[in-house]
């Protein structure tokens, strides 16, 4: 591929978008609010386009909030598209929504990836993500060198929707993780333990997940809350994960609890308006502990 083009340069994208830059000859972005584009063309070098422009290239990135946006996106893109290009959408979306997009898209005669990210805004800005891809193998070898330029791992776990679903079960463990920490902490802190020295056992000791490593030390109990992923957005990926057990009668009770407390704390606050971490606070309501 020689153009490329990135399409929602929110939290992830904006990132994402800037390590594409001196790898090939164009390199686009397209925002909704296009302040954000000529922005992002302005600081990194990348060429501000509309959507038919950005359609037009031969490898195509979207990072949006939800399955559905991107669905209305490509309707829109259908009529510009150049035969052949390949459309990467790292969206963590819903499995369906890519068989879908990866029909249509083949009969434009161009491909579709699901490669939703894993690694957080800093492992956006640091060029390090992991990248879990469904689709077919060839179109990941065409898109690939430009998948790079933003991953520290990619891996094909399989057909259209196959990188969706790997990606809404990874979150979901991580909402378990993250959950059962603030249980466990606030336990802890009930019978007189400093929620600090009881992660400094447990960072070194098999208790430990991301989430005692990172978001209890770095966004809970330092009380923080730094909004870089927010809780509607974890509340969509379990959801997700859930539909995906319901399609295959595959009994999941703990995912399925975690999934629903989820979204009871994401129901606490207007949409966009608060990080993950924030579900700590409204466990507080439950548990009358604050960890700090
Ligand atoms: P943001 O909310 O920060 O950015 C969303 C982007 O989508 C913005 O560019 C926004 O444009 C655009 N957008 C929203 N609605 C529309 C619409 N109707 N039409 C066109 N463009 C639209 O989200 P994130 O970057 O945090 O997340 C993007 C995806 O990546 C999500 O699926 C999320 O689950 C996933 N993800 C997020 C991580 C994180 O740590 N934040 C980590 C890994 C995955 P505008 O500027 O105009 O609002």
């Amino acid at each position: 591929p020689t153009s490329v083009s990135f399409i929602g340069l929110g939290a992830m994208g904006h990132h994402m978008a800037k390590h594409l830059v001196g790898s090939f000859d164009t390199v686009m972005v397209y925002n909704r609010n296009f302040d954000k584009a000529t922005a992002h063309a302005a600081e990194f070098g990348t060429q501000a386009v509309s959507l038919e422009q950005a359609v037009s290239a031969d490898v195509i990135f979207s990072c949006l909030p939800t399955s559905q946006v991107v669905d209305d996106l490509i309707e829109q893109a259908l009529p510009h598209l150049n035969a052949g290009s390949v459309w990467v959408d790292c969206t963590s979306g819903v499995p369906e929504n890519a068989k879908a997009s990866q029909a249509k898209l083949n009969a434009a005669g161009c491909e579709f990836l699901d490669a939703p990210v894993s690694g957080q805004t800093s492992g956006a800005d640091s060029g390090t993500l992991t990248v879990m891809v469904g689709g077919s193998a060839k179109a990941l070898a065409y898109a690939k060198s430009a998948i790079d330029c933003f991953a520290g791992l990619i891996v094909h776990v399989g057909d259209s929707g196959a990188g969706f679903a790997v990606k809404a079960v990874n979150n979901t463990l991580f909402a378990i993780n993250a959950w059962a920490a603030v249980e466990g902490l606030s336990v802890l802190k009930a019978h007189g333990v400093n929620p600090s020295d009881a992660l400094a056992c447990i960072n070194k000791a098999s208790g430990q997940s991301f989430a005692t490593l990172v978001t209890l030390p770095d966004r809970i109990v330092n009380q923080t809350y730094p909004k870089t992923f927010t809780i509607d957005l974890m509340a969509k990926d379990c959801g997700i994960a859930i539909d995906l057990q319901t399609e295959k009668q595959v009994p999941t009770p703990v995912m399925a609890q975690v999934a629903s407390l989820v979204r009871a704390a994401s129901n606490q606050y207007e949409p966009g308006s608060a990080d993950f971490s924030e579900f700590a606070k409204f466990y507080q309501l439950m548990s009358g502990i604050i960890l700090k």
